[in-house]
């Protein structure tokens, strides 16, 4: 085998926000937009690197390939995963990426899940797709040095059309759970309000701690290891603040759950009130939301949606919207109208149908 392309998708969060470090479920699906590599064998001593996406094509020699010598740039995703799976033999790799980048949707994991599977089917290395999500994230946190955590990778590589995928932040165990949207006639509407706000490393990192020490005062080892009632009984040795907090993890902990429940009776409308009902959390209990979210949100609730929050970090970045597929053009325009108004950035919409996880597409 001389060459092979290979393609992984980007994905959003359905539920389960600020979790994953809190011990608990995340519910994510792949999009339509995916990443295609090719990756072809060379005879010379170089690795060289070109995206559709990227001006430049960038040419590292193994020796350079190491977590020290990164370059800060968009090749780090690529040398990561190299470095992750111990390559040695010298490749040309070019990338053409639907996803877009920075969006929130994962276009960094599309890419590195792509290149990992390329990669292992070249030179037939026989990693299983939960091996290669380990060793992307590997890559993300040690090459490129992001502190994610393994949900990006992991919907990327498993993903199944017309499904979103459980997954257990403590075993890493994995569920298919059926989700299709288009034969109920909705769509996921996907609203990046092009926001940033400044608080977005320290405020995560704040948030985290404060978890930690509160579950340590309330003698517990783990989030999923209390509900609301044993939080209202027990928590009052909390300070206010640390009290939400842990208010928010436990209670987005059992929605991940109810929305599993949901999605098995298809009751659609009962998922969108999840949906505002996590919003409300991270907004008030949280307080990771920001005005162009809450926005989004409110607008998008307002105008037809079945439920909305936002999703990722927080503090700028994207909401989701559960919208019947008739009101999507409509929806669009209040939001867009309603930012024009309030003088917000104009937001960029996507919508999403649960799509097929990476796969290789042809080799030679
Ligand atoms: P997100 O994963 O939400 O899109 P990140 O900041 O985690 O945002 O990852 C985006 C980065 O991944 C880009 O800035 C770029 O370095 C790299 N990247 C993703 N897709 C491509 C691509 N098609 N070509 C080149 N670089 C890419
Ligand atoms: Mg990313």
């Amino acid at each position: 085998m001389k060459r092979v392309t290979a393609s992984a998708p980007g994905r959003v969060n359905l539920i389960g926000e600020h979790i994953d470090y809190n011990d608990g479920w995340v519910l994510p699906f792949a999009i339509g937009e995916r990443t295609r590599v090719t990756i072809t064998l060379r005879s010379d001593s170089k690795f060289r690197f070109t995206s559709a996406q990227k001006k430049s094509a960038i040419e590292i020699d193994l020796s350079n390939l190491v977590p020290s010598k990164r370059r800060s740039d968009w090749s780090d995703y690529i040398a990561g995963i190299i470095w992750a799976l111990e390559v040695n033999h010298r490749v040309d790799i070019h990338i053409d990426g639907q996803v877009p980048l920075g969006a929130g949707l994962s276009s960094s994991a599309a890419l590195e899940c792509a290149v990992a599977l390329g990669l292992d089917h070249l030179f037939s290395l026989g990693k299983s797709k939960v091996d290669l999500a380990r060793l992307a994230q590997r890559a993300e946190n040690e090459y490129v040095g992001m502190p994610c955590g393994i949900m990006d990778q992991s919907i990327s590589l498993m993903a199944e059309s017309g499904h979103a995928l459980l997954i257990d932040c403590v075993t890493l165990e994995t569920r298919q759970i059926p989700l299709d949207l288009r034969s109920e006639g909705l769509e996921l509407l996907i609203i990046d309000t092009n926001a940033h706000h400044a608080l977005v490393d320290g405020g995560y990192r704040e948030r985290r701690e404060r978890c930690q020490s509160a579950l340590r005062q309330l003698g517990m080892r783990s989030m999923r290891d209390l509900d609301e009632a044993q939080l209202e009984l027990f928590g009052n040795s909390l300070d206010e603040i640390s009290y939400r907090r842990v208010r928010h993890a436990v209670t987005e902990i059992a929605r991940v759950h109810q929305s599993v429940a949901l999605l098995e009776k298809k009751d659609f409308p009962g998922i969108g009130k999840i949906l505002s009902a996590s919003h409300h959390s991270l907004k008030v209990d949280y307080e990771v939301s920001c005005p162009e979210l809450d926005l989004a949100v409110e607008v998008a609730e307002s105008s037809g949606a079945l439920g909305a929050r936002m999703v990722g970090g927080g503090f700028g970045g994207s909401a989701i919207a559960l919208t019947p597929q008739e009101k999507i053009h409509e929806i669009k325009e209040e939001i867009s109208q309603a930012y024009r108004e309030a003088k917000f950035a104009p937001p960029r919409f996507f919508t999403a149908q649960p799509s097929d996880g990476a796969r290789i597409e042809s080799s030679e």
